[in-house]
């Protein structure tokens, strides 16, 4: 076979067989796992450019056939290359370009391996957030495993498996729970993490954080964990390994939680926050600092502990706060059209820029809403660049009545068939708004309901008044793309929105 040798492989018995696998287009990377130990056989082929991944000792079920996956990699085709060989090969889409060498393989466990690819699918640019297309995630083909353990293991509560090691270089103290996610404080050497994704035996997402040379503090107790916090059911923590010492954290989320991103600091800890949100843009440090019981019976590893992250007083929520007002018997709403300027918001068919639909549907709410008698202002007036925290700033400037941020959708260029709208809130006066916008514009526009959803966007989270965010379709999309461009159906999407800003100001006491 030609191509790049990336692995030798070993000899192993032919009666294990291949358990699960999942391609996570997000991270682009594919995450398999066998019965028994293995030793992965990478190749790189060209015309048409593929990776070969063979399996030695592995056997598969026949009926493992193409999976269309979408994005840098087509289709994952699974088979039997010979009576002692399983066989995955990911057929690469004709406009991605891989350097093989950059293609890196590690197993997790010797049952346990992620094939990464270099470079990322492209995201939307969104608020501050994106939010993964659940409904229509890849998701791992359903395997006949008969009287196999399923990996990786359910887990229904939080755990922590806890084994006395030797000395390692990053000592787990805890999680924390924060005001943008959770914060995970370490002491020693900064965290050498691996994270990979996949889902458990009721498919439930979960998220696997791997820290290498590293111990959990004694007397850390699952009590102390957080628990059904944003959208993450379950916290597990187990020494998974003594030597080299490895700890395992694995998050079980629930179906509405976003994707999380994990970041290790150098100066110690790691960031667990919604993928979008930079931990940099956290402006709140943690709120709370739950440390470990030193159990005294039990020698704690023999390094330094370094202090504790700062605890300063954290600033209080902005949601819990009472919402300014304006005058008596003045309503003002405050319009948001997303990006501008430098930032052209998602980009899709044909060159469509998200930010000037935006700014067109938007200028035709304020029209409307301004021959109704109501009182407009906007974020922005024109092609120009505003950050994220002054939009909210402008809102609570203003006393704004509400806060509506217009947006429009993407998912990668490969998902022309994703179509329809989508509307946003966080807080729950947010909701009652969010609800009524997206009941209006469908009963006047002919469009795909993809819900009302919850999501922690900063310009929903930093506004007191009722917010929500509107995505009024998606410019990937093969429907939606012609009616976003064309100023006749901006003209009604815009009227339409403003019918439902309407709608909820005449529901309001
Ligand atoms: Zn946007």
């Amino acid at each position: 076979m030609a191509g790049v040798c990336l692995f030798g492989s070993l000899p192993a018995k032919a009666s294990a067989r291949l358990q699960a696998w999942e391609f996570d287009t997000g991270q682009n990377r594919l995450v398999f796992s066998t019965e028994s130990g293995v030793e992965p056989q990478v190749s790189w082929l060209s015309n048409p450019q593929r990776l070969v991944i063979d399996l030695p000792g592995i056997l598969t079920e026949e009926s493992l056939g193409d999976q269309f996956v979408g994005g840098a990699v087509a289709a994952v085709r699974v088979t039997q290359a010979d009576a002692q060989t399983t066989r995955m090969v990911l057929e690469l889409n004709p406009n991605y370009s891989l350097d093989p060498k950059q293609v890196k393989v590690w197993g997790l466990t010797s049952q346990q391996w992620v094939v990464q690819l270099p470079g990322s699918t492209p995201v939307a640019a969104d608020g501050g957030l994106t939010m993964p297309d659940f409904s229509k995630a890849a998701r791992p083909r359903p395997l006949a495993a008969a009287g196999a353990d399923p990996l990786p293991p359910l887990i229904s509560r939080n755990q922590i498996n806890n084994v006395a090691v030797r000395a390692t270089a990053t000592v787990l103290r805890g999680v924390q729970t924060t005001a943008e996610g959770f914060f995970i404080p370490t002491a020693g050497a900064t965290p050498q993490v691996r994270v990979y994704r996949t889902r458990d035996a009721n498919q439930a997402r979960q998220i696997v954080i791997d820290l290498l040379d590293a111990a959990i503090a004694p007397g850390l107790t699952p009590e102390a964990l957080p628990q059904g916090r944003y959208g993450i059911h379950h916290w597990s923590i187990s020494q998974f390994a003594t030597a080299p010492p490895a700890i395992r954290l694995t998050l079980t989320l629930d179906g509405f939680s976003p994707d999380w991103q994990i970041t290790p600091l150098a100066s110690g800890g790691i960031w667990v926050t919604p993928i979008g949100v930079a931990p940099s843009q956290i402006a709140t440090p943690p709120t709370t600092v739950v440390l470990p019981v030193l159990n005294p019976v039990v020698t704690p590893p023999p390094i330094a502990q370094s202090p504790p992250p700062t605890a300063t007083v954290p600033a209080p929520a902005i949601a819990s706060t009472p919402a300014p007002r304006p005058a008596q018997g003045q309503v003002l709403v405050m319009l948001d059209p997303g990006h501008g300027g430098v930032d052209p918001g998602a980009v899709g068919i044909g060159g469509l820029q998200e930010k000037g639909v935006v700014l067109a549907v938007a200028q035709h709410t304020a029209a409307v809403l301004r021959a109704q008698g109501i009182a407009v202002q906007m974020t922005r007036q024109s092609d120009q660049t505003v950050d994220l925290q002054p939009r909210a700033d402008m809102a609570t400037a203003a006393r704004a009545t509400v806060f509506v941020s217009i947006h429009a959708n993407a998912v990668n260029m490969q998902r022309p068939e994703v179509n329809g709208l989508e509307t946003y809130y966080y807080s729950e006066t947010g909701q009652v708004l969010a609800a009524a916008l997206q009941r209006q514009v469908l009963s006047t526009m002919a469009m795909n309901d993809r819900g009302v959803r919850q999501a922690r966007f900063l310009v929903l989270r930093r506004t007191a008044m009722p917010a929500a965010l509107i995505e009024i379709g998606f410019v990937t999309g093969a429907t939606d793309a012609p009616k976003l461009r064309d100023p006749r159906w901006q003209a009604q999407m815009g009227q339409a929105i403003a019918q439902g800003i309407l709608n909820y100001l005449r529901s309001q006491p």
